[in-house]
């Protein structure tokens, strides 16, 4: 048998669905991130765009069982070719079964109707474009404390040895309503973003569980599901130091910067 590779922890800044379709400086980013390190076997994401509450249902945090998840187009106002795109990866259900058992923080339910939303496809049809690999999602419950996320990511951390790439998918800073398509990053922006990197290379988890006592919290997340990825990133991060690429603020309102934990050789890099 070969010997399985330990995987990264991956947090992708996804922004625009466009990243999918054109060649951006951020979907080529992602498509030589994936030649650093060896092919999974498969991938578990946490996406932005699926999340739950306890409101919705008592059990929140759901994963995908379905061995062939159907690519979900949950944005609105693209063009007609964004709604034909279809990412084929087969899904994973032993493997869904086995983040079940691996997460004791909360009851984990299956979904076997749920496939894989555009936080996941844009970013895997650049990094795996075969879509050869297995992927299963894990929903976010927005309900449960910052702390619990973070300790379900410590809870997954054991599938990087078992050749499972473990990827979030968000944008550190994300606020739609004050987009400026070819404006400079808003002092709020870069603030908190920075205030996100310091936290990260510093370790400080505590303060990144607590991050909306920042001071510019609430206009740099309107709505938390952007950032709470990035906890169960650091979560599986296992105290390794961060890589960063991608350090940019598109768009005046938008956190581009995608960190990675579990590369070898290489050098920790600052704006
Ligand atoms: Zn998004």
């Amino acid at each position: 048998m070969s010997e399985t590779k330990r995987m990264p922890a991956i947090f992708i800044g996804h922004g625009s669905p466009e990243n999918a379709f054109e060649e951006t400086e951020w979907s080529e980013a992602w498509q030589r991130i994936a030649t650093r390190f060896p092919k999974p076997e498969a991938i578990l994401v946490i996406s932005a765009h699926w999340t739950n509450r306890i409101s919705d249902d008592a059990i929140t945090t759901s994963v995908t069982t379905s061995p062939h998840p159907e690519t979900i187009h949950d944005f609105y106002g693209f063009p007609k070719r964004f709604y034909n795109f279809s990412y084929p990866a087969p899904g994973d259900p032993a493997l869904a079964e086995t983040v079940r058992s691996l997460i004791r923080t909360v009851d984990v339910r299956s979904d076997a109707e749920r496939g894989l939303d555009h936080g996941a496809w844009s970013v895997l049809s650049r990094m795996y474009p075969e879509a050869d690999i297995p992927v299963i999602q894990l929903s976010i419950d927005e309900d449960l404390p910052c702390k619990d996320l973070f300790e379900i990511g410590t809870e997954l951390a054991d599938l990087r040895d078992r050749g499972v790439l473990i990827l979030g998918s968000g944008n550190i800073v994300h606020n739609l309503r004050t987009i400026v398509w070819d404006g400079d990053p808003y002092p709020w922006a870069t603030g908190f973003d920075d205030f996100v990197r310091d936290a990260l290379v510093a370790k400080d988890y505590q303060v990144l569980i607590n991050f909306e006592k920042h001071p510019h919290a609430h206009v740099a997340h309107p709505t938390v599901d952007h950032f709470l990825p990035l906890l169960f990133v650091i979560g599986a991060s296992q105290g390794e130091d961060p890589i960063f690429f991608c350090e940019q603020i598109f768009a005046a309102s938008l956190s581009m910067r995608c960190v990675v934990y579990g590369l070898d050789n290489e050098k920790k890099t600052g704006r």
